[in-house]
């Protein structure tokens, strides 16, 4: 018999919103493929533009990242702001330090209920090493106005109850949310815009035929057929477009939960309630979830696990920041995908004039997603509206059928390096 891997979030969200499989035919102005984030805040920008939108996911809204992630909103990229603006420019950094302030206003404005709160986020380090550029982190975006600070090692093991971190910096833009909430009240927010949701549909096949394009959706005889296409797959793109599915690497991120905690072992760890991710490059993100339960995560396998045994590793990383936890029993195991870049950069494509693919956030979507959806749509509406993003060719890594392999070999070296700096 498999394990339970029901997550935490799916064990307490509220009920999902009704999506039927499509029949017959359908004539849109854009289709979306992906009810993740990116696909509902563009289908949500849409709707309320005045396009009319179908969104089909293959499950339902909030299948893939989306629905599992550590529900941390953290604005910025995993690049400084300086190398942003030599690289992309002023507008880019610009945007990518809003868009936790953005995520939290498109709840506001839509009375999601999501448990979203403002918190901030601290970005922890078990390292002395990297105290160094984590502080010019922090004063690059304190030079551009942000509401930013460094913690030295007595503030931030007072915040996070833990000896093992030796310092940080603080983000007052950031905070977390409880993810499927999140996804669930973004779609019936779209739905309420006239946006049309089909789950669980599957699309097969998309062509382009005189200037519109037709999408089959398997096992059904529905048909979808678009002005525009958006692709939303990220972490999930299969063989639909196997060029964009060669330029990701989906990894499989790892997470565990207690049993809740009583108020005293609440006042030990995280008393702020301050959402924490470490600096290692093969790092850790921990936060307290609903009911008051701990909650850690961090990379894990390739293949999507099928049995709690699966997550020892996690296990460990959570009793070295908390050993007293020990003896704590875990209640919740589960895993998501997401999709890394070989520059670490999200990719926004267009390789025809009507075909938008937004994909590869590192780990590190949960307001870029919701921002990058959103600036699309308005760019779809209105298509003086600049991007954030270039558009960029579509690059297959090469021998990607390999990924695994050289995957696994850049863990490791990443995981030499963290091991060799002190
Ligand atoms: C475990 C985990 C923890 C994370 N923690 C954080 C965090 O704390 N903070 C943070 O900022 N980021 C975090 N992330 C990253 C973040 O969750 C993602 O970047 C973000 O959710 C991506 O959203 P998306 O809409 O692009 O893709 P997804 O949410 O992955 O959605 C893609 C959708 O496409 C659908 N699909 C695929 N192919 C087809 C097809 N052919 N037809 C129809 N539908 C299809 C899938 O069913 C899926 O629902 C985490 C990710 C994971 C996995």
């Amino acid at each position: 018999m498999k394990d339970d891997l029901t997550s935490l979030w799916e064990a307490t969200a509220s009920d999902a919103p009704e999506t039927v499989s499509p029949k017959g035919e359908h004539v849109c102005d854009v289709m979306i493929i992906g009810g993740g984030f990116t696909g509902m805040s563009c289908a949500l920008q849409l709707a309320k533009g005045g396009a009319s939108v179908i969104v089909v996911d293959a499950v339902r809204p909030g299948f893939g990242a989306s629905g599992r992630n550590g529900g941390q909103v953290i604005p910025g990229l995993k690049h400084d702001p300086d190398t942003l603006d030599q690289l992309y420019g002023e507008y880019t950094t610009e945007f990518v330090g809003k868009t936790a302030e953005t995520t939290f206003d498109l709840i506001k404005q839509h009375g999601i209920d999501c448990d979203a709160t403002p918190s901030g986020w601290i970005q922890g380090s078990v390292k002395r090493d990297h105290l160094g550029w984590l502080e010019t982190r922090m004063r690059e975006w304190q030079s551009r106005g942000a509401d930013v600070r460094m913690l030295d090692t007595t503030e931030i093991q007072s915040l996070t109850g833990s000896e093992r971190l030796v310092g940080g910096w603080f983000d007052n833009r950031a905070g977390q949310l409880h993810p499927l909430k999140y996804i669930r009240g973004l779609t019936r927010a779209a739905q309420g815009a006239g946006c049309q949701v089909f789950a669980p549909a599957v699309v097969q096949r998309v062509k382009s035929v005189s200037g519109k394009w037709h999408a089959e959706i398997a096992d059904t005889n529905a048909s979808i057929k678009s002005d525009h296409l958006v692709v939303a797959t990220n972490g999930y793109s299969g063989d639909l477009f196997p060029k964009l599915r060669k330029s990701l690497i989906p990894v499989n991120s790892f997470q565990v939960a207690t049993a809740p905690l009583g108020e005293e072992q609440l006042a030990k760890v995280l008393p702020t309630k301050t959402p924490v991710s470490d600096s290692r490059r093969i790092g850790n993100y921990f936060r307290i979830g609903p009911g008051g339960r701990l909650m850690i995560g961090g990379r894990g396998t390739f293949t999507d696990p099928v049995s709690r045994a699966a997550f020892q590793e996690i296990i460990s990383e959570l009793h070295a920041y908390y050993p007293w936890v020990k003896s704590v029993p875990l209640e919740f195991y589960w895993a998501g995908r997401l999709a890394m870049t070989y520059d670490h950069f999200p990719h926004l494509h267009r390789p025809v004039e009507n075909m938008t693919m937004a994909v590869g956030y590192n780990g590190r979507g949960v307001a870029l997603s919701t921002s990058l959806g959103k600036a699309i749509a308005d760019n779809l509406l209105a298509p003086d509206t600049p991007l954030p993003l270039r558009f960029r060719d579509i690059s297959p890594l090469i021998a990607h059928d390999m990924h695994r392999a050289y995957a696994t070999i850049a863990i490791w070296y990443y995981r030499l390096r963290d091991y060799l700096e002190s």
